[in-house]
């Protein structure tokens, strides 16, 4: 069974269209949180995602955008950000966002496997270094933990030796490309399929991830999408010109 992982999509439907023209076949698809927040398209892409499939776990922004928590904790551009959101959904749309599930979630056909925003331990906690990853990757009922909300594709595995990071490596800067990890026995892993609408890593093409069940092999993709028409959107919503900006810098 192949399973399409996506996360972080943040309201860019451009870049959620490049992921899907690109995603090989496959049987089911996982969103791990915050489709809406930063970008201008929303609705699109809370259509477009619930067409993908009925897999889904609560992001940060997600929960702040329907009112499940207060902006409050948010620095001044997400918070604009999220109650411009918030304003632009439709009703059905935002009711829909208030029922998304809070990690970590199981699927039937995945053992040994567990879906969550941010950490097993905490869908708000940022697993970015070795130290983040170590207590979840050792106190998790489950060997295999799928994970975003930092926007960095790539993860964590842990054995006996201890806990290591690892990172896709690609060739070039401007093309479709994929690598493969191919999982281990006996070793614990968490994985980051990378954000569909905001990287981070200085990377500015949009990220996702395959997993094949049976092979026991994650391909991570990188793909380049119509950066300047996500852009274009965010100026003419009137949100920050940051949240433009930074997409061309994929950070
Ligand atoms: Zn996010």
């Amino acid at each position: 069974m192949r399973i399409l992982l996506i996360s972080d999509i943040h309201s860019n439907i451009q870049g959620l269209e490049a992921c899907l023209a690109a995603a090989p076949p496959y049987d089911s698809a996982v969103n791990l949180g915050d489709l809406v927040g930063y970008g201008a398209s929303p609705n699109e892409v809370i259509e477009q995602s619930r067409q993908l499939g009925h897999v889904f776990v609560r992001g940060n922004h997600d929960r702040v955008v329907c009112g499940l928590v207060s902006v409050k904790d948010f620095n001044p551009v997400a918070g604009l950000a999220a109650l411009w959101t918030r304003d632009q959904l439709s009703s059905d749309n935002l009711e829909w966002l208030r029922g998304l599930p809070q990690g970590p979630i199981q699927i039937n056909d995945v053992p040994g496997a567990q879906f969550v925003h941010g950490s097993p331990l905490n869908e708000d906690d940022y697993v970015i270094s070795e130290v983040d990853a170590t207590a979840p990757l050792t106190m998790s009922s489950q060997p295999l933990t799928f994970f975003g909300h930092t926007h960095l594709q790539g993860g964590f595995l842990s054995d006996e030796n201890g806990t290591e990071f690892f990172q896709p490596t690609y060739s070039t800067v401007g093309e479709s490309e994929s690598c493969e990890l191919a999982l281990e026995d006996g070793q614990r892993y968490m994985i980051n399929p990378g954000s569909v609408g905001q990287p981070r890593d200085g990377d500015w093409r949009a990220g996702f991830a395959m997993f094949d069940t049976e092979t026991k092999v994650v391909t991570f993709y990188r793909v380049p999408y119509d950066v300047r028409g996500a852009q274009d959107r965010i100026i003419a919503a009137n949100l920050p010109v940051r949240l433009a900006t930074r997409l061309a810098a994929g950070k």
